[in-house]
């Protein structure tokens, strides 16, 4: 069987460094707020070309708490809204609405996957505050319209990155295509920690120390509270994790790209649509999409033939209980895009081998 993602290989690649790492953290008797996570957060910020980064305890922490910071220094309010992709994972979604602003969805655009930048303006209103794109699969939205757009209108540019790192678009690196942006360092992700972690980055200074400040209970300096902040921290075991695989992210994306290119190449079905890439240095396939009409029995087909799939996402976010509000909205190339998309194995560890059964278990569809 060829799984999807065999997090247990990624990170036995990184040994014995990886172990040797920890255990310097586990003895050193600082686990919160020290200096591996500031290094850490050096680290990426120079990766990324920011000015800052600020770790935090997760994905959905990054995004919300960069909206909380610009409430608080004055650029954005309560009820405000924020224009986001449809098609995303409901995290995108749920953070507009955990700051307590509110979600306007933009359908994608087919080619893409991504926020459709076409469709933008018609939905910017008075209350319009930040567009919030999403870098869908790993590969960048179009930044140089959502810019032109946001600079137009006054908007921020928030990026969700959480997909993404390391991708480059017109040679910036995600993490510094707009105001600020969101990572996740999820497990699965392209940088992924051993359990939760996240991080802002931006060049705003103000925005940063803001995010700092909030993530520790609204207190930059010990025990005095200026903001009704939130704990979400970094933690120093996850902070050597990263700085040890970040080293090699770079190699991995690259790896990542050519089992994609072999993907392209190989794959020939009537059935099947495959996704088209512009630019080979935005993409860095997080996930490589395939789509099919009939996609739940090319699922059941693929695991019967050794090849292990997943779905990104079965049911598009406004379709979720949790979000019923928002279920009369027509997004029809969203619902379709969630109704044919179907996630090959991707990893930078597969082998040629594998790369070559998974091409040849597709083909085979009957
Ligand atoms: C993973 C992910 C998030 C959330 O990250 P967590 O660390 O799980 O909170 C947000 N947005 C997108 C697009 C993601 O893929």
């Amino acid at each position: 069987m060829i799984s999807f993602l065999d997090l247990q290989r990624i990170n036995n690649s990184f040994e014995p460094q990886l172990s040797e790492e920890i255990t310097r953290v586990v003895h050193s008797g600082y686990y919160l707020c020290g200096e591996e996570t500031t290094r850490f957060e050096e680290e990426f910020a120079l990766y990324c070309h920011t000015s800052y980064c600020v770790g935090v305890a997760n994905g959905l922490d990054a995004l919300t708490l960069i909206l909380l910071a610009y409430q608080e220094l004055g650029a954005m309010e309560k009820d405000d809204e924020v224009i986001v992709p449809a098609n995303t994972f409901i995290a995108t979604i749920l953070a507009v609405i955990r700051a307590g602003m509110k979600p306007v969805f933009c359908e994608p655009s087919p080619e893409t996957y991504n926020i459709n930048v076409n469709r933008l303006e018609s939905l910017i209103t008075e209350r319009t505050k930040a567009i919030l794109p999403v870098h869908l699969y790993g590969q960048c939205a179009e930044m140089d319209v959502i810019n032109k757009i946001a600079k137009k209108n006054n908007l921020k540019v928030i990026e969700d990155a959480a997909q993404a790192a390391g991708a480059v678009y017109k040679g910036k690196k995600t993490g510094n295509l707009g105001d600020a942006a969101a990572f996740s360092f999820y497990p699965s992700k392209n940088l992924g920690a051993l359990g939760n972690g996240g991080a802002i980055t931006s060049s705003d200074k103000n925005l940063a120390d803001m995010v700092r400040s909030l993530a520790n209970y609204g207190c930059l300096q010990k025990y005095k509270h200026v903001q009704k902040g939130i704990n979400s921290r970094l933690e120093e075991i996850q902070s050597v994790a990263l700085s040890v695989k970040l080293k090699r992210l770079n190699d991995d994306n690259n790896r990542r790209r050519a089992i994609a290119k072999r993907y392209l190449k190989g794959i020939d079905h009537p059935f099947i649509t495959l996704p088209k890439v512009e630019n080979w240095d935005s993409h860095v396939f997080h996930v490589f999409p395939i789509f099919c009409q009939r996609r739940d029995v090319l699922q059941s087909w693929l695991l019967k033939n050794g090849v292990q799939t997943h779905i990104h996402y079965p049911t598009p976010p406004h379709l979720q209980p949790a979000l019923k509000e928002y279920e009369k909205h027509f997004l029809p190339v969203t619902e379709q895009i969630h109704r044919e998309e179907l996630s090959l194995p991707m990893s930078p560890m597969m082998t040629d081998a594998e790369v070559k059964a998974v091409i040849k278990a597709v083909n085979g569809f009957e």
